[in-house]
């Protein structure tokens, strides 16, 4: 039984090795299955090769015509001859025309394929076709000239001896191929061209065609050179074959299977064109094939084969590659999706097309209102799958539309009016079945983009169109319109005047008392920034934060009001004013762009040297709906650094327990939603007196905020509520008001501080 299952197991990894040598073999010769990506990429190198090629060959052949000029002094004198030889020709164009009607064409073809290979990615296409055509039909005229004027006449297809009809027939058939394969090259690069014209699109296998033949027809030249050379008296050009063989196939890479048959087929040809060739008597024996000879060709036909698929291999990763790198330039890899610079760009280039309408296409931003929610219970991995299932959904409601997310839980869908409300209710009621328990929904902003407007912009205001909505339970969908005006201007403003408000020092906090319960002494304040504008006066942070946080430039805020904070604690202990210890605010973006620990210890430390347990940092339980991401490490952080940790807003979501759990705080602060309603509702009173004797079980200080009348603290104080802040007690007020307040002695500076 168990030799069996060693046999068995033995079998298998025989079969298994076999399988991916078989996998490996297949993939070495160039058998898969390419990405449209991968293809086009092999092409466009190929396309490049040709466009070298086409140079070389227009370089060549100038200067072959030159050198037939030069050859004797004059103008193909032919060499010279005397006028009474039988080879003499008059100079003229008769003679240039027998000498050099190939040197043209050729000419010709290789400038045709020149102006094809480099007009490629032309965006131009009416040029591009102009262009192409003026140069395939002189080429295709002259090679239809040149065939009726002049080669009919030398076409042979008989000879004094059955070889040598045999020769002259071969030499003939392969010029009729020559200049055959010419002018379907021409043919070709026309027909490529009208098809991209008018179906506004490449097509790889009609490029591939053009290549094609303007290999085949080098090859020809080759065959037909050597050949004609080899059974002449003069077989020195028999090289001619190999420059053209080394040419074709190692300047444009096929598919390595290709490049086995396509060598193979060649050489063989070749040679066995060789060894049934007969040889006039002037040909020295040298140059009669030879059995060593094989050997040495194979070797060659081997060597360049494998130089061809070394190439394809190279380009192939190349091209892997590169796909690898403009998937991650053009598509968002959570969701699969279309990342948002690409969608500006599609958008960018619909709405400045002609025939772009204003009232049939509109840009939605689409939101997930509680996605925090979903966050919070299910975790980020969930939250995850949920975003990707959500992006697989509007794609399904918005079919051949411009789809993205644009970050977060934001997607943005440029479409077509019609019908555009159905399916977002349709898309609403298949993101809302993706849980039927937390039941997401979504939001959504619109807005019209006028033609050639900026796709951004456009964007931005059908996202505050939707940020208009907030938490209204009942709203879905707001269109952007005349009225949102000032407040997306004053969006627009805050973004683009960010840094400058920082500099001007337009920015500072103000701070709001925070009292003992018991005696009512001031034992701290937070500070709460305020945007006092030249021009629009002061700005109160539900007018900024916001807008600070989408656009992820929080940082740049909360940093300024951290070092604005220090100074003037540095200029109270420095001139011994009375000192009270700072709480600041952090937003969950700050922990996703900036190291906030290093912050604190540069501004805190480094540059104020103030005493780390006068500040306090305070984080929303909403920030920390994710345990095991970075932010929790550094939230952990903060307080391994000696910072005071406060957890904000507690109870306003639905993590509050959790938090408490995987954290570790010094001060819960308990949300102002608490109390309101205090008086009317029976049950808020044994809500706070509970979450208070909880944080005290679990080693934390309470401190409660939007206390407004004496009730509500006196009740706080019974319940043991150690912190109070509010109105009651003062509303926020700038660092020279607080001071002024506390020198007065309307504030008393309490002992304990901590
Ligand atoms: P928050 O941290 O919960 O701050 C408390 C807010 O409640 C403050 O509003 C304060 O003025 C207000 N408040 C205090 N006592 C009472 C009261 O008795 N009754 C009422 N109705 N309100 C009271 P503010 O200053 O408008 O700040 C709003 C929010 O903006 C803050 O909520 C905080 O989340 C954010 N914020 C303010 N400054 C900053 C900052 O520097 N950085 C960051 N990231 N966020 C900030
Ligand atoms: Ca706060
Ligand atoms: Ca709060």
């Amino acid at each position: 039984m168990e030799e069996n299952e060693r046999t068995k197991g033995f079998g298998n990894s025989i079969c298994q090795a076999a399988k991916k040598f078989w996998k490996s073999a297949l993939k070495l010769l160039g058998f898969t299955r390419d990405s449209r990506y991968v293809k086009n990429y092999i092409v466009e190198a190929n396309i490049r090769s040709a466009a070298y090629m086409a140079a070389v060959i227009v370089v060549l052949e100038v200067w072959l015509m030159f050198y037939q000029y030069t050859k004797s002094g004059g103008l193909l004198d032919c060499f010279a001859l005397p006028a009474d030889n039988p080879s003499h020709q008059e100079p003229g164009f008769d003679s240039f025309f027998l000498y050099c009607s190939n040197f043209v064409l050729f000419l010709l073809i290789g400038a045709s394929l020149f102006v094809y290979c480099t007009t490629y990615r032309m965006e131009d296409r009416k040029k591009r076709l102009i262009l192409n055509v003026v140069f395939a039909s002189l080429s295709f005229i002259w090679g239809w000239f040149i065939f009726y004027e002049n080669h009919l006449g030398v076409l042979k297809w008989t000879g004094s001896t059955p070889e040598k009809a045999v020769a002259n027939t071969i030499k003939s058939s392969l010029l009729i191929a020559l200049y055959t394969v010419s002018m379907l090259t021409s043919i070709a690069v026309v027909v490529e061209n009208l098809f991209t014209y008018f179906r506004k699109r490449v097509s790889i296998r009609l490029s591939m065609s053009v290549i094609i033949l303007f290999a085949l027809m080098c090859l020809t030249f080759g065959f037909k050179v050597s050949y004609g050379d080899y059974i002449s008296s003069n077989p020195k050009q028999m090289i001619c074959f190999f420059t053209m063989t080394i040419y074709v196939v190692c300047l444009l890479i096929w598919r390595p299977y290709i490049s086995v048959l396509m060598n193979t087929a060649i050489f063989v040809g070749f040679y066995q064109l060789l060894t049934h060739a007969s040889l006039p008597d002037s040909t020295v024996s040298v140059f009669i094939l030879k059995d060593g000879d094989f050997v040495n060709y194979t070797t060659f036909v081997i060597s360049l084969t494998m130089v061809c698929i070394s190439i394809y291999h190279q380009r192939y990763n190349e091209a892997i590659k590169d796909e690898e790198l403009e998937y991650l330039a053009n598509y968002d890899e959570l969701t699969g999706l279309n990342n948002y610079q690409y969608f500006t760009r599609m958008v960018g280039q619909a709405v400045s097309s002609p025939d772009y309408s204003e009232a049939n296409n509109i840009l939605l931003f689409i939101n997930i209102s509680n996605f925090k929610n979903f966050n919070d219970q299910r975790g980020f991995t969930l939250g995850n799958v949920f975003l990707r299932d959500v992006g697989a959904l509007v794609v399904k409601h918005f079919p051949g539309s411009i789809v993205c997310r644009q970050g977060d839980d934001h997607f943005v869908v440029f479409t077509t009016t019609e019908g555009h409300m159905d399916r977002l209710k349709g898309l609403n009621q298949d993101v809302k079945a993706l849980d039927s328990e937390i039941a997401p929904e979504i939001k959504i902003g619109s807005y019209h983009l006028r033609p050639n407007e900026d796709s951004r912009n456009a964007a931005d205001k059908a996202r505050y169109a939707c940020s208009t909505i907030g938490q209204n339970l009942t709203i879905h969908y707001m269109e952007y319109d005349k009225k949102m005006h000032e407040g997306f201007h004053l969006m627009q403003y805050v973004i683009q005047n960010i840094d400058k408000a920082i500099a001007e020092g337009w920015i500072r906090p103000y701070y709001q008392p925070v009292v003992w319960s018991n005696d009512a002494k001031l034992c701290g304040v937070e500070a709460l920034a305020r945007w006092i504008d030249p021009d629009r006066g002061l700005l109160p942070p539900g007018a900024f934060i916001g807008t600070l946080e989408m656009t992820k430039l929080i940082h740049k805020l909360d940093t300024a009001i951290v070092d604005h904070v220090c100074r003037d604690l540095r200029y109270c202990i420095d001139n011994n004013l009375p000192v009270v210890s700072v709480s600041l605010n952090f937003s969950r973006v700050d922990f996703e762009v900036m190291d906030v620990v290093q912050v604190l210890e540069d501004i805190v430390v480094k540059k104020y040297n103030i005493p780390k347990d006068l500040l306090h940092v305070e984080i929303t339980e909403s920030a920390l709906a994710d345990s095991e991401s970075v932010l929790a490490k550094s939230i952990r952080a903060i307080k391994e650094h000696g910072y005071r940790l406060w957890l904000d807003d507690f109870g306003s979501g639905y993590s509050s327990l959790n938090v408490l759990k995987d954290y570790d705080f010094d001060v819960l602060k308990i949300d102002m939603k608490f109390l309101s309603g205090f008086s009317s509702r029976p049950k808020a009173k044994p809500l706070i007196a509970a979450v208070v004797s909880m944080a005290e079980k679990l080693g934390m200080h309470t401190v409660c905020e939007g206390v407004e009348t004496d009730e509500q603290k006196e009740f706080l104080a019974v319940a043991s509520c150690e912190r109070l802040q509010g109105y009651l007690f003062g509303k926020p007020i700038p660092f020279e008001e607080l001071q002024e307040r506390i020198k007065k002695g309307e504030f008393t500076v309490s002992k304990n501080l901590s």
